[in-house]
């Protein structure tokens, strides 16, 4: 925990048990991390699943927070609640899951750590991160990438539609 807020952007996707409940769940305890304070929470978004895997459709959504814990904090704080939610380690990567929350965004900072990687890899590329994140930080200036409203962003691939 620090002195100083910063904002951090957080990417929810959940294919599993009711997602969009999962996610308005989600919202919730994202609310209840310590030291942190959720400022805005995206439209969800339906999107087709990628990465090759058979699965249910995807809901997406994203959280503008600004807290007072580091990147690292963050994310621990991230997993205990996907945890809760009942989100099984040891999932195949990008495959079916309850739960999935990615730290998108930390303050201007980057990371390359064991574990945490931030801006997270590859939201340049994915409209279901790009759409609700620009919902919720317009304007956002996303390190090592630019400016969000400036991206190419890829429409239909993956299929994505807003569903309120
Ligand atoms: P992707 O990361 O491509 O979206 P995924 O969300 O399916 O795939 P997970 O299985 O949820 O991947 O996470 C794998 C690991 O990614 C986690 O153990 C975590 O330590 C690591 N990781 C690195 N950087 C981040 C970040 N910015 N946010 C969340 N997890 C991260
Ligand atoms: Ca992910
Ligand atoms: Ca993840």
């Amino acid at each position: 925990m620090t002195e100083h807020w910063y904002p951090a952007y957080v990417g929810l996707g959940s294919n599993l048990q009711g997602p969009a409940r999962q996610l308005e769940i989600a919202f919730e305890l994202l609310a209840r991390i310590p030291g942190t304070r959720l400022i805005r929470k995206s439209s969800l978004y339906r999107s087709s699943p990628f990465g090759g895997v058979e699965q249910p459709d995807f809901v997406n959504a994203a959280a503008a927070l600004m807290t007072r814990l580091l990147a690292a904090e963050l994310l621990l704080e991230l997993q205990r609640i996907e945890n809760e939610c009942g989100r099984e380690r040891g999932d195949i990567q990008w495959g079916p899951r309850v739960l999935d929350l990615d730290l998108l965004v930390y303050s201007n900072q980057k990371i390359d750590e064991q574990g945490l990687t931030v801006p997270h890899p590859g939201i340049g590329e994915r409209n279901f991160v790009l759409l609700p994140l620009a919902e919720v930080a317009p304007g956002l200036n996303i390190p090592g990438l630019g400016q969000i409203e400036k991206l190419d962003i890829n429409f239909s691939e993956p299929a994505i539609s807003r569903i309120g």
